[in-house]
């Protein structure tokens, strides 16, 4: 064969060789400037299908993970992406060993340098406790981002697909490291302690009633407006290992005009090891049931006072003399939040002091 026409024939595949790895190449350096997010996926109506676009009834965690991402293929632009299905539940079922699994992986996976952010799905139901449980228990300063949605998947109008990229957003900013679990819904970043769902069926349905949100997804980046004072994730005292299996049994009794003290007597009877009291106004029980809860300490039952009022502190040297009576005063935390700060500061202390101090610190 005569050279030029070698040159010319082998010149051909040559030139599509080199076009491909043009396009290897710079695929892999935009791959190599992604952050490498995991989806904890847990279920929620997020993960939710329903009968029709339009009706009301769905059943929770139906869909997979893998099926809500291709819902949102954007989010490939933003981040690598490792999806793990964790549970599968409506999260009105979460439970401590669910929390100890999602707690346990988060921190198994957090010593993961290849790992540079974390979004975990959830239903709104009980997502403000899990996510304060983890901001207590989660032992790294990699953003944690929290989502879910009100509306099922398969929804017209479905808010799962905008919160989940918006989580992913944060997650993989690193202005959103050292932040503490965060929870992203509605265009808006809230932070794990004072985050409540406040309405049954709207997609705008969480606030922070006493410090407001943490910040914005806004233009395609979070936008933080408050920095986060209590204490967390690293800073953070509570830890669980590997050999973690149960929890403190803590309960709440809510609080009401003409209430029983019966509801306190069977929780000190059935052994609980604390109990919370969502009181009235500033945590006020009335004279029966303060009686009842100051008897339950003496028993050896821990008592925390919080508010069933949607916002603003239950102090202590208000109605009710907490020292005397032996009680914790829950300070912001409300009812749910405090449950889960009074279950993990047993699982540390038996000293009353120290728990009051622990629920103006986190
Ligand atoms: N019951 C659902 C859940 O919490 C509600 C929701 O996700 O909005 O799993």
């Amino acid at each position: 064969m005569k050279r030029r026409t070698f040159l010319r024939l082998m010149g051909i595949p040559m030139l599509i060789m080199v076009l491909m790895l043009g396009v290897y190449g710079s695929a892999y350096a935009q791959n190599a400037q992604k952050p490498t997010i995991a989806i904890l996926a847990t279920g929620g109506t997020i993960a939710g299908a329903g009968e029709s676009e339009v009706s009301s009834a769905y059943k929770s965690g139906a869909v997979t993970v893998d099926k809500l991402l291709v819902a949102v293929p954007q989010v490939k632009d933003l981040a690598l992406i490792k999806g793990e299905q964790v549970a599968q539940i409506g999260s009105q079922d979460m439970n401590n060993d669910i929390w100890l699994k999602v707690a346990k992986r988060l921190n198994e996976l957090a010593n993961d340098p290849s790992i540079d952010g974390f979004v975990i799905t959830h239903g709104t139901d009980t997502m403000e406790e899990t996510a304060f449980f983890l901001n207590l228990i989660a032992k790294t300063d990699k953003p944690i981002v929290m989502t879910g949605a009100m509306r099922p998947s398969t929804a017209l109008g479905a808010d799962g697909p905008r919160n989940l990229y918006d989580a992913v957003l944060t997650a993989s900013s690193p202005l959103s490291k050292g932040k503490g679990v965060m929870v992203v819904m509605d265009d808006k970043i809230y932070s794990a302690d004072d985050i409540t769902k406040t309405m049954t069926t709207a997609v705008e349905t969480f606030q922070c009633p006493n410090f407001g949100p943490l910040g914005y997804v806004l233009n395609g980046k979070p936008w933080f407006t408050r920095e986060v004072k209590v204490k967390n994730t690293l800073t953070s005292e509570f830890s669980i290992d590997k050999n973690t299996v149960a929890l403190p049994e803590v309960v709440i009794i809510y609080g009401y005009a003409n209430e029983n003290p019966m509801l306190v007597e069977a929780a000190v009877k059935a052994g609980v090891k604390g109990i919370v009291y969502a009181g009235m106004g500033n945590g006020n029980p009335s004279t029966a049931v303060e009686k009842a809860l100051a008897e339950a300490v003496k028993k050896g039952v821990f008592v925390v006072r919080t508010s069933r009022v949607f916002s603003g502190p239950t102090i202590e040297y208000g109605e009710v003399d907490d020292v005397k009576n032996g009680f914790v005063a829950s300070w912001f935390r409300n009812p749910q939040k405090s449950k889960v700060l009074l279950t993990l500061a047993l699982m540390r202390t038996n000293d009353v002091a120290k728990i009051q101090q622990m629920f103006k610190e986190y």
